[in-house]
């Protein structure tokens, strides 16, 4: 079998036809990526990137990451606390 990234032939490939070598630099890159997109973008409860995030990366020089984006049910038709006399009701009621 031959890696599809350096055509060395190797004995065993990963899922994506990848050497040993070839799948340790990708991987060590993805994470490397990653800690960079956290750095950048990451807000504890806001923004929140998985270690296992996905890449998706084309010929431009950058990439987009998935993300976990939090969304608030706070004052819409999701809010769980409808209706219950819940601290920021009376907040905003004040
Ligand atoms: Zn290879």
């Amino acid at each position: 079998m031959l890696c599809s990234k350096c055509n060395q032939s190797a004995d065993a490939l990963t899922d994506n036809g990848l050497c040993d070598d070839c799948h340790a630099k990708a991987e060590s890159r993805r994470i490397a990526i990653i800690a960079l997109a956290r750095e950048r973008h990451q807000e504890e409860g806001e923004v929140e990137i998985d270690d296992e995030a996905k890449l998706s990366e084309g010929d431009d020089n950058g990439c987009y990451v998935a993300a976990w984006v939090w969304l608030d049910f706070g004052e819409t038709k999701f809010d769980k606390a409808k209706g219950e006399n819940h601290e920021r009701t009376k907040e905003t009621q004040a």
